[in-house]
C-alpha cells in the first residue's frame, strides 16, 4: 500500500520494524541530499551536465585520468562537510540496536560508517569516493598523497608498488561490480525479514534486483522514496516522503 500520509507512514513502519528481527536497509542518493550531496543522476545534476568518464576511458588515457582527478577535488569541500543526516542516524541506531546485520548501499559519500556502522557492515556496491585504489594491485591510498602529487606535478599520480592508474575507490561506468559485495549483498537479501529500500530511484542494475530478490524470498519491502519507482507494485509500504522526515522519528530508538 502506499502510505496516504506521512504520519500513518512512519506509524506503519514503526510497526513493521517492531515485528522485524533482521532489517536490511538499502540506500540510495536520496538518504545523503539532506547532507549536501547533490544526486548526480538527477535532472540538473553533475552527471546532466559532465559525462562521467568510464572506467576504460580512465584506463586507457592520461587526460581522461586527469580530469577525473581534477573533479574529484572539486567536489571534496562538499563531500568533506557532510554530516550524516537523519536517514544515516536512526539506521545506525537500528544496527546498534542489533535489529540491522549490514547495510547495501549505492552511495559513495562513507557517510553510514560516519554515523556509526562498521565499515565491514557497510557493503558499498559502487565503491567508496574518500579514498583512492590502485587499478592494479588494489593498493589503497588517501586522497590527500594523490591530491599532493597533482599539484606537485599537475597530473595524477601512478602507484608506487606496480606503476598502475590510482584511481578513487567507486565503480566507474563499464567497471565492473565487485564481486564480494554483490555476494553479501545476495545473502542479505535472502535472509531478512524486513528490507528497506531508501532513497533509490531502482534503476541502476543489478544492485536494483535486490528488493525484488528479499520480496521473493518471503521478507517485507518497504519503498521510502520521494518519486515513485518501478518496483512501488511489489512493496507492503510504499512512503514517498521526505526520508529525513520519515525515519527521523527512529533516531535514537
Ligand atoms: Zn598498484
Amino acid at each position: 500500500m502506499i502510505a496516504p500520509d506521512l504520519r500513518s507512514g512512519v506509524e506503519l513502519l514503526g510497526e513493521m520494524i517492531a515485528g522485524s528481527s533482521s532489517i536490511v536497509p538499502f540506500t540510495g542518493a536520496g538518504i545523503s541530499t539532506e547532507c549536501g550531496i547533490p544526486d548526480f543522476r538527477s535532472p540538473g545534476g553533475l552527471w546532466t551536465r559532465n559525462r562521467p568518464i568510464a572506467f576504460d576511458e580512465f584506463v586507457a588515457s592520461r587526460d581522461a585520468r586527469d580530469e577525473s582527478w581534477r573533479r574529484r577535488f572539486a567536489m571534496e569541500p562538499t563531500f568533506a562537510a557532510a554530516k550524516p543526516g537523519r536517514g544515516h542516524r536512526a539506521l545506525a541506531s537500528l544496527y546498534r540496536a542489533g535489529k540491522v546485520p549490514a547495510i547495501i548501499t549505492q552511495n559513495i559519500d562513507n557517510l553510514h560508517q560516519a554515523s556509526g556502522f562498521a565499515s565491514d557492515h557497510v557493503i558499498e556496491l559502487h565503491g567508496n569516493t574518500t579514498y583512492a585504489r590502485c587499478i592494479g594491485c588494489g593498493q589503497a591510498y588517501d586522497l590527500s598523497w594523490v591530491k599532493q602529487r597533482f599539484d606537485e606535478h599537475g597530473a595524477a599520480p601512478d602507484c608506487t608498488l606496480c606503476d598502475e592508474p590510482v584511481k578513487t575507490a567507486t565503480i566507474s561506468f563499464g567497471q565492473a561490480m565487485p564481486e564480494d559485495a554483490m555476494q553479501r549483498a545476495t545473502e542479505l537479501a535472502q535472509h531478512c525479514d524486513l528490507f528497506l529500500a531508501i532513497g533509490s530511484s531502482l534503476v541502476v542494475w543489478p544492485a536494483a534486483g535486490f528488493p525484488m530478490m528479499a520480496k521473493n524470498c518471503g521478507a517485507r519491502l518497504v519503498i521510502i522514496n520521494r518519486e515513485p519507482t518501478d518496483q512501488d507494485d511489489l512493496a507492503d509500504l510504499v512512503i514517498r516522503y521526505d526520508i529525513g522526515e520519515t525515519l527521523g522519528p527512529f533516531v535514537g530508538n
